[in-house]
């Protein structure tokens, strides 16, 4: 430790103090040591902010990205059960239609026997079948289907005077009981 003597009272002091510890007297020197020891503590204490706030930051990108692979995760997931779900849907519907050339088959076995029916004027016994295939089969592709349908029409009415029909004749039977 390099002592100086103080040039105002004559005491002896560590040559680093920036004053006098007895008169305050200021020492030049060891003002300049304190200052750049300060100025040097100022930087280290500056480096471990920034050490810090980088520590933050990497935090905050790894959870961000954490929870921005769970959102891509949750959406991959949802597109997999629409996607999955509309197959299924269709897979059934499918199904239920039967394959093309099934179709095919029956309607080959069953328009003929519809075009039978109707030039022998079995409008009750086809609208039945009609009934019956409706949902199964496609009807519709019977190349006559028009042409029984006004028949139909003209004998019991369209689909919505049926179905007018139909609740009076409800509405009269509850009456009736
Ligand atoms: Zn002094």
């Amino acid at each position: 430790m390099k002592e100086i003597v103080c040039p105002n009272c004559g005491a002896t002091f560590d040559a680093r103090e920036p004053k006098c510890p007895y008169c305050e007297y200021i020492n030049p020197l060891g003002a300049e040591a304190k200052y750049l020891r300060d100025l040097e503590d100022t930087r280290l204490n500056l480096d471990n902010v920034d050490e810090e706030a980088e520590d933050a930051y990497i935090k905050d990108i790894k959870s961000g990205a954490k929870f921005a692979l769970k959102r891509i995760i949750v959406i991959v997931l949802l597109i997999a059960i629409f996607v999955g779900g509309g197959f299924v849907i269709h897979k059934i519907k499918e199904g239920k239609k039967g394959n093309f050339s099934d179709e095919l088959l029956w309607e080959q076995e069953n328009f003929p026997i519809f075009d039978e029916m109707l030039d022998d004027g079995k409008y009750q016994e086809l609208m039945e079948l009609l009934l019956k295939y409706g949902d199964e089969h496609n009807i519709w592709n019977w190349e006559r289907y028009d042409e029984f349908e006004k028949i139909a029409s003209e004998l019991w009415g369209t689909p919505e005077e049926q179905e007018e029909t139909g609740e009076d004749q409800e509405e009269t039977g509850e009456d009736g009981e």
